[in-house]
């Protein structure tokens, strides 16, 4: 029943609407199967409308950039909604303060900084996903996290459709986490640099690329970081304790260690969600039975 009017719902939007649309393309892995109902909306309005009536009736599902998911090779059976461009403007406030749709790359953010000569921003330039990504996982790399920028998220609630802005000093984050509730979709975000010479805010960009690219495969199809790092700061980081635990020539069917990071796991080719899950369930009991330290995974796996 509930799928038929969403089925005239798809049919009246302006936005562009899917039914058994193939998400394998729209993450990094490259690994996934089809959702029932895929909604890319144009604006809030759309939004909100499909919220207010189907919120409450239908699992839903954001996708950023789909470069921290797993997906499961099975039909999704909600819809997955993705935000279009009109989520991802970026604006210029007073003091140094920057608005950005939760839809923006964490990296035109930081090239829109740049270009504005606000420093605070240069990690983003190496992180592969979207504002609203980020702030779900408080992502952060070279000793700089989402928080440490943060003056506040817009929200609106995936069960209601209601609007809401919450203040950074309201949310609790962690390591690649918050207690920002599921229930909610990120809209945008603003975020408070400091004004710095344009060729100082290039260098340091410079700077934390070519770590990256030292240190981290790129090119392929990935989830980045696996793991967290163990939030004990005396223990080892995680990718030591994978290497110490586990032959890191380690694959089931497609799914394999990179070479070069072994905290990335990789899709060769054809790697199916079993084989890459059997991977990561594989790590993670042999650096458990090996070193006793038990690891979570970063990347968020939509069984
Ligand atoms: C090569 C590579 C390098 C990486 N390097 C780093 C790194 O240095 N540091 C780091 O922290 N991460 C890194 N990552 C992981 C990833 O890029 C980040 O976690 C990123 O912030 C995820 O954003 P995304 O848009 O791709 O989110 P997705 O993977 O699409 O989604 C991740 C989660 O966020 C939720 N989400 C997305 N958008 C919204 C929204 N608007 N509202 C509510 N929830 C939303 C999704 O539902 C899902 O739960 C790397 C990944 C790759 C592939």
């Amino acid at each position: 029943m509930v799928d038929e009017i969403i089925k005239k719902f798809s049919k009246k939007t302006e936005s562009k609407f899917f039914i058994n649309y193939n998400l394998r393309k729209l993450n990094w892995f490259n690994i996934g199967g089809k959702a029932k109902f895929f909604f890319k909306p144009d604006n809030l309005n759309e939004l909100v409308s499909f919220l207010k009536e189907f919120g409450k009736k239908i699992d839903i599902f954001i996708l950023g950039a789909g470069s921290n998911i797993l997906l499961n090779d099975r039909l999704y059976e909600g819809v997955v909604i993705k935000l279009g461009k009109n989520f991802s403007n970026i604006t210029l406030m007073p003091n140094d303060v920057i608005v950005a749709g939760a839809a923006a790359s964490d990296k035109k953010l930081s090239d829109f900084a740049l270009n504005n000569s606000i420093s605070g921003f240069e990690f983003l330039s190496c992180i592969p996903g979207t504002i609203g990504g980020g702030l779900k996982i408080n992502s952060g790399c070279y000793g700089k996290e989402f928080k440490d920028i943060l003056l506040s998220v817009q929200v609106i609630e995936k069960n209601t459709g209601f609007i809401k802005t919450i203040h950074s000093s309201d949310i609790n984050f962690e390591y690649r986490n918050s207690d920002l509730d599921d229930n909610y979709i990120f809209l945008s975000a603003s975020f408070k640099g400091v004004k710095k010479e344009k060729s100082f805010i290039e260098k340091e960009i410079k700077i934390l690329k070519s770590k990256k690219n030292f240190t981290q495969p790129s090119k392929i199809k990935t989830g980045g970081s696996t793991f967290k790092n163990p939030v004990d700061q005396t223990t080892e980081k995680v990718w030591k304790l994978i290497k110490r635990s586990v032959p890191l020539n380690t694959s089931f069917g497609q799914a394999a260690i990179s070479e070069k990071h072994c905290n990335f796991l990789i899709n060769r080719g054809n790697a199916t969600f079993e084989d890459m899950l059997k991977l990561i369930q594989f790590i993670k009991k042999e650096v458990r039975l090996k070193t006793g330290i038990a690891i979570e995974t970063e990347i968020q796996i939509i069984e």
